[in-house]
């Protein structure tokens, strides 16, 4: 029995048989091999080059009677790569030095050459990189077998072990097969980790180096409440799991009781508590768990499963969807937030080399117009199914914001151009993640209707720390008092400027929060569907005088430790269930 300490991202606990997975896109994890085994491994690496060799070839040989020479050209180049001994050696010799599988030494040499390649100035040099990068998934499919597909088509329970999963590989998971996750890198707001939560897949990231030690086929326990995975459980923790698993599904059922019950405090302040989805069905999800609305609804995901760039009919379906689902109650649809951790990185030749500070979000619309305008004629249409408010994410200053207002209005005028109906009062808003905007947010005021706080990138930006790596996880916490006090500013100049406004990163989701919240001024929260009930529960046990009292004090403290022990211990007296 083995036991690992991660970061818990999404609550519930999964005991399942492993199912170890190496995505196409990240590197592989490194392991190492004894000295006896180096001839099998050197041995897979000459079978992979076989395979690919004749893949290639087969390939080639039909596109012959297409006449499709650019393609063969390509193909030509790759078996040329493929067939070059000096190439082969190298691996292998790393296989044979350092004890390495072959997956790491396949990986680690051709992606040492696709970096050279990528340096080079002369810009056809620079793109046979992605030629490297293909080469080696090729050879890497060869090595892995048909894992990826196995994924897809699953028949049995597991709990997928990875070093890391990518937003769209994790939206893509059966829920009925797929019980837990546990992955080596990633932080608790990392988009993967959003995922889960809103799927309802418990899970734990920041393992560091689980995938070494564990094998496809372990029995493994993932405990996403404390952030637990053990690996090969004796008996007798592995019924103390039993036990505790079905006493916290207990605890769910008990919660969902109160979906009908009012978010309100016990001295009668009403809390409006929406839901955050990324898929149009989740809708369904936030309405059976209590929510009244959405408070933010991550348009990019309908990027992250195609190949192509979604139509304006695929936007509006998919809003569509949505309105259908909710009804009159309100909808607050989030402009694309491509960029950093989402679907642009693997579309560029060479990354950007930090691409959480490189064209993200509406950075990446206001260089995309074409792309924008579609999602923006989509959004007006659907203003006038329902409750419709934009939303620009990431706004960093006045002049961004007025030139994203500049193009709604554009499109407006398309649209009145051509009589298509749509709601000219659409309530336009921001969200604050960045602490310029934070700063700024009195004069931002100005030019829209309401504010919604994304604590996730607000708490990456303001400490300087990225939210999805497990390497500065502890260096995370939105209970700071710099990230604390930003928000006090955002709350004090909306109610000042009489601006409507929410809070809709992960910090509404924990019950620790929720009480600092309410006493700092923050009226509506959207968060994960799954839990909406638990931050309920705590709304209805609470009185607003003592968060009240609760914020003030926590103001006055300059630790985070000091923030993070204080509210642990007044929400454990709340809800110990929780705990
Ligand atoms: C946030 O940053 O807090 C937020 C809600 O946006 P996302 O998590 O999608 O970046
Ligand atoms: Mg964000």
């Amino acid at each position: 029995m083995e036991i690992k300490k991660g970061i818990a991202v999404s609550p519930g606990i999964a005991i399942a048989k492993a199912l170890t997975i190496d995505s196409e896109d990240y590197r592989i994890p490194r392991r190492q091999i004894s000295p006896s085994q180096r001839m099998t491994e050197i041995q897979r690496v000459r079978n992979a080059f076989k395979a690919a060799i004749q893949e290639l070839t087969g390939l080639e040989a039909a596109q012959e009677q297409f006449q499709q020479s650019k393609i063969r050209d390509i193909f030509a180049v790759h078996l040329r790569f493929l067939k070059d001994r000096s190439l082969r050696k190298q691996i292998t010799d790393l296989v044979h030095s350092q004890f390495v599988t072959a997956e790491f030494a396949v990986s680690t040499v051709l992606r040492e050459i696709a970096s050279t390649f990528t340096r080079v100035k002369d810009q056809y040099i620079s793109e046979r990189a992605a030629d490297i990068y293909d080469i080696e998934r090729r050879l890497l499919r060869q090595l892995l077998g048909r894992k990826r597909e196995d994924l897809e088509h699953i028949t049995e329970e597991v709990a997928v072990i990875a070093r890391e999963l990518s937003p769209t590989q994790t939206a893509g998971f059966n829920k009925r097969f797929i019980k837990g996750l546990a992955t080596d890198a990633g932080g608790r707001t990392s988009h993967t980790a959003i995922v889960a939560r809103s799927l309802g897949i418990p899970g734990v990231v920041a393992l560091e180096d689980l995938t070494e030690t564990i094998r496809g086929g372990d029995t493994v326990i993932i405990d996403g409440n404390r952030g637990i995975v053990i690996v090969n459980p004796d008996e007798q923790t592995a019924g103390q799991y039993v036990e505790y698993s079905r006493e916290f599904e207990q605890l769910g059922y008990k919660l969902d009781a109160i979906r009908e019950k009012p978010a309100v405090t016990r001295d009668a302040v009403k809390i409006t508590l929406l839901g955050n989805i990324e898929f149009p069905d989740e809708a369904e999800l936030v309405l059976q768990k209590g929510g009244e609305g959405i408070g933010l609804y991550r348009t990019e995901f309908l990027y992250l499963n195609t190949d192509t760039e979604p139509t304006e009919q695929d936007h509006f379906h998919a809003y569509a969807e949505v309105m259908k689902l909710v009804g009159s109650r309100p909808v607050v649809i989030r402009t694309v937030d491509l960029g950093a951790d989402k679907y642009t990185q693997s579309k560029r030749l060479a990354p950007e080399p930090n691409p959480f500070l490189g064209l993200r979000s509406i950075r990446y619309c206001l260089q995309n117009l074409t792309m924008f305008k579609t999602q923006l004629r989509a959004i007006l249409r659907a203003s006038v199914l329902g409750q419709v408010k934009l939303m620009f994410p990431l706004i960093t200053n006045r002049q961004e914001l007025m030139q994203a207002k500049l193009i709604l209005r554009d499109v407006m005028e398309d649209l009145d151009e051509e009589s298509v109906d749509y709601d000219r009062n659409l309530p336009v808003g921001i969200m604050v993640e960045t602490p310029s905007a934070a700063l700024t947010a009195y004069t931002l005021a100005r030019d829209i209707d309401f504010f919604s706080i994304g604590t996730n990138d607000l708490t990456q930006y303001t400490l300087a720390v990225d939210r999805g790596n497990e390497l500065v996880s502890t260096l995370y916490s939105s209970a700071d008092p710099a990230v604390l006090r930003l928000i006090r500013t955002v709350i004090q100049d909306a109610h000042k400027a009489q601006k409507d406004l929410s809070l809709c990163g992960e910090m509404a989701s924990e019950p620790e929060y929720i009480m600092l919240l309410l006493g700092m001024g923050v009226r509506t929260i959207s968060l994960a569907p799954p839990m909406i009930p638990e931050i309920k529960q705590i709304i209805r046990s609470v009185n607003i005088a003592d968060c009240n009292n609760l914020a003030r004090e926590v103001l006055t403290m300059n630790s985070e430790r000091q923030i993070s022990n204080f509210l642990r211990d007044a929400a454990r007296r709340i809800l110990p269930e929780a705990f």
